[in-house]
């Protein structure tokens, strides 16, 4: 079985993830496949009781999932999704099926139980082939299967145990732990596909896509499988049948046996459509680079759209024709309609026909939330901080790279010296486009770095370069004794009033002063969040040797910052981020283990580290 051909058959499909889970998301994402998620509404809540084995359960919580879906979409969504795929993962051990915990204690039980012995993780994955009938219901027909991997743990001790809950990891994975994060701290050996303990059993997957589109042709004159679902439904039904058996693949009879997967391919792998061949190797075809060279245009659309205001109009009144969102936003209607296409295209609107025929666009549910100006996690000052700021400046990056220094001069005609204090940033304009993008990125960042560690402890906290208070807020909410002082420059702290959220609290309090010049307010735990990553070396050293001989021994730090360190998720984005404070500033991102030894420099001990798996890890520290 070749990889791509078989992610390559489901091009053009409207193949969906009835998962929210960013493990799988990244699992599938890797591999090319392109999807929209839509998370199910299912409960999981089936009586395990009812089922002779965890897998048995773990295949029928994926049913369940990917047939909600399923069936949803065509009324809700107004569209029939071609392929859902439903997953669920269970742990089992001592014969009791391990979901995700419920709070710290369930996950304490969960993990005591796991110390010191072999465990079985199931992923069971249903794959919903959808059809469309003209007149007539849906038709769905399922394929399913499980995946089994042991798994052993270390001895865990208490202290172990509990360092790993207040991490915050165990809460939202099966059993309790996460093998591709801090987790994988835990495990002794594992014994088969290990994406499967992360959530998806892609190698088992491959090979059921592999049996199901690239069975034999029909006939001799048959041109693709993929042509009309109709030929592949007795495959689907014996698939199901086998499945039921425990086995994977039917034997070229539609029998079940355990026939190679290569002796029921043989579908012609170019062949698009009813009409259209394509001479494209697939497996020769440069997917990644491809998608790499045309990365700039969908960041473009997302920021233009972002920009002319298209997100905000349809939040406003759905379902508008491209003349329509064209007349609010004030553009033209050609090139509106290619916008809204080209943001159907990347998942960031949904498209449907009217009865007059014309095409009409709406908000994706996440456009809705991430995307509209004054949705409370909106995003969209950070977009308009990467278009009007970040944009220019990436354009300029060859020259950063041979420079070594950061592009304000050639992209804005101006050297900035200390980005924060310079006349550019004294534009009032510019200042709160920045304190904007700041907010956005503040308000979807700070619940994993609130909650990384547990801070309840610490009653007088003082946010150093706070900005708007977004953290300063949220850290207060989450813990009711805890009193935050953003400290940040005078002409900032004039200008957070206007991002005041309307329940505010007296715990929150602002004081204005430069935090390499002036003393910080005291408190028993200072927040340096994307702090550190402005400044070189010196400065760092200097605001850290500054902090240092301002509080007593015992006073703890909590640094966020996007962490270098390799092996952990999403790596690539830390490095393109690293970039990005090269074009932008004189700092940089950096690895934890560097940061422990700038740290230890300044008298620091550095006790944790955390990886949220967002934009911001978390550093834990205390003054020795
Ligand atoms: N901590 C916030 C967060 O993570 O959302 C804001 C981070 S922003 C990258 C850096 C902040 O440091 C800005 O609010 C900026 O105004 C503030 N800042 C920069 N230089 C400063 C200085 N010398 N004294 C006080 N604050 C400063």
């Amino acid at each position: 079985m070749v990889l791509n051909p078989v992610i390559s058959k489901l091009t053009g499909k409207l193949v969906v993830l009835a998962s929210a889970s960013p493990r799988r998301l990244e699992i599938l994402t890797n591999v090319g496949l392109r999807f929209e998620v839509v998370p199910s509404w299912f409960k999981e809540t089936l009586d395990k009781a009812l089922f002779k084995t965890p897998q048995d359960y773990a295949v029928e919580t994926a049913r369940q999932k990917a047939m909600e879906v399923a069936t949803r979409m065509p009324y809700k969504h107004l569209k029939t999704p071609d392929i859902v795929i439903g997953a669920d993962t269970v742990v089992a051990v001592d014969g009791q099926i391990l979901e995700k915990p419920s709070d710290k204690q369930d996950a304490y039980r969960m993990l005591s139980s796991l110390s010191g012995k072999e465990h079985s993780v199931f992923t069971g994955v249903a794959i919903v082939l959808c059809q469309d009938q003209e007149d007539k219901e849906v038709d769905y027909k399922v394929v399913d299967f499980y995946e089994e991997t042991k798994v052993k743990f270390a001895d865990l001790s208490e202290d172990m145990l509990w360092e790993y809950i207040n991490s915050g990891e165990p809460m939202d994975k099966a059993g309790g732990y996460g093998i591709q994060a801090l987790g994988g701290m835990l495990v002794e050996y594992v014994h088969g596909d290990f994406l499967n303990v992360v959530g998806f059993p892609l190698n088992h997957f491959c090979k059921t896509l592999d049996t199901i589109y690239n069975s034999p042709p029909a006939s001799p004159d048959h041109k693709s499988q993929l042509e009309d679902l109709d030929e592949i439904w007795p495959l689907v039904n014996s698939l199901s049948k086998c499945a039921e058996n425990g086995e994977l693949e039917p034997s070229d009879s539609g029998n079940c046996g355990t026939s190679d997967a290569a002796s029921v391919s043989g579908a012609s792998a170019n062949v698009v459509g009813p009409e259209s061949t394509c001479s494209c190797n697939w497996e020769e075809f440069p997917h990644k680079i491809v998608d790499l060279m045309d990365g700039f245009k969908a960041s473009k659309a997302l920021f233009a759209a972002c920009k002319l205001n298209v997100f905000d109009v349809l939040s406003v009144s759905a379902d508008l024709s491209p003349k329509e969102v064209a007349e609010r936003i004030k553009a033209s209607e050609e090139g509106s309609a290619r916008l809204l296409d080209a943001c159907v295209s990347l998942g960031l609107l949904e498209r449907r026909t009217r009865d007059d025929g014309d095409h009409v666009y709406s908000n994706t549910e996440e456009a809705s939330r991430f995307l509209v100006a004054d949705s409370p996690l909106s995003l969209h000052g950070y977009i308009l901080h990467c278009n009007d700021l970040v944009w220019p400046l990436f354009s300029h990056l060859e020259s950063a790279v041979r420079e070594g220094t950061n592009q304000y001069e050639r992209a804005f005609g101006k050297k900035s010296e200390d980005l924060f204090q310079d006349a550019y940033y004294k534009k009032e304009e510019v200042k709160l486009r920045f304190m904007n993008a700041m907010h956005s990125i503040a308000k979807v960042t700070v619940k994993d770095l609130a909650t990384a560690f547990d801070l309840s402890m610490f009653k007088t906290v003082c946010d150093v370069g706070g900005c708007t208070g977004a953290m300063a807020y949220e850290f207060a909410q989450i813990y009711p004794e805890m009193s935050v002082t953003v400290f940040d420059l005078p002409q900032v702290i004039a200008m957070s009033g206007r991002f005041q959220p309307k329940d505010q609290t007296d715990r929150v309090t602002f004081v204005a002063g430069d935090f390499f010049k002036d003393p910080l307010p005291k408190a028993e735990l200072y927040i340096l969040a994307r702090i550190l990553h402005d400044w070189s070396l010196d400065k760092v050293h200097q605001l850290l040797d500054k902090l240092s001989k301002e509080c007593n021994p015992g006073c703890h730090v909590l640094l966020a910052e996007t962490l270098l360190d390799e092996g952990k998720p999403k790596v690539s984005r830390a490095q393109l981020q690293c970039l990005n404070m090269l074009v932008q500033t004189e700092g940089r991102e950096r690895t934890s283990e560097h940061y422990r030894d700038i740290l230890r420099s300044s008298g620091f001990h550095l006790l944790r580290v955390h990886f949220t798996g967002n934009l911001l890890d978390a550093l834990f520290c205390i003054k020795t």
